[in-house]
Order: C-alpha cells, then structure tokens, then sequence
C-alpha cells in the first residue's frame, strides 16, 4: 500500500517506527520525565524492557513520519 505524504505529495516509504523503552507527545517539552503533566498529553510508550514497534511511513523528501500510535507492537 503506498501513501503519499500529508506536506509534500510525494510518495511515502512504509516501514516500523521502532522505539525504546519511552515516547511520549506532550504539549510543552518536559525537562525531567516525559510522563502526561496536561490532559493533552499522549504517553506512547511506556515499556522499559522491549520498547515498541509501529507501523508507519516516512517521507524522505521533507522528513515527515506519520504513525498510529494506538496500532502498538506490531510484528513483522
Ligand atoms: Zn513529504
């Protein structure tokens, strides 16, 4: 299945965003943990012995990545 990319249009590479241990996507950056401070804050990943692994694509193009958080560990 190929994607074309969100900011550019040009065609996106799909592959797995691996991750160790902890991601998260908070609102403002946190200097100490990355645990939620704000209601709005996403923790992604919080598994100190396997990490994850997401399916995704990335535009080499522009730099973009796009992933769905909710879909984790995916194998291959
Ligand atoms: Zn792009």
């Amino acid at each position: 299945m190929t994607m074309k990319c969100p900011k550019c249009g040009k065609e996106m590479q799909t592959g797995y965003l691996q991750t160790d241990k902890i991601m998260a996507f908070n609102q403002h950056i946190h200097k100490l943990s990355l645990h939620p401070k704000d209601e709005n804050d996403v923790l992604i990943v919080n598994n100190m012995i396997n990490g994850a692994n997401f399916k995704g694509a990335i535009c080499k193009d522009c730099g973009l990545i796009t992933f769905d958080y909710t879909n984790i560990n995916v194998k291959e």
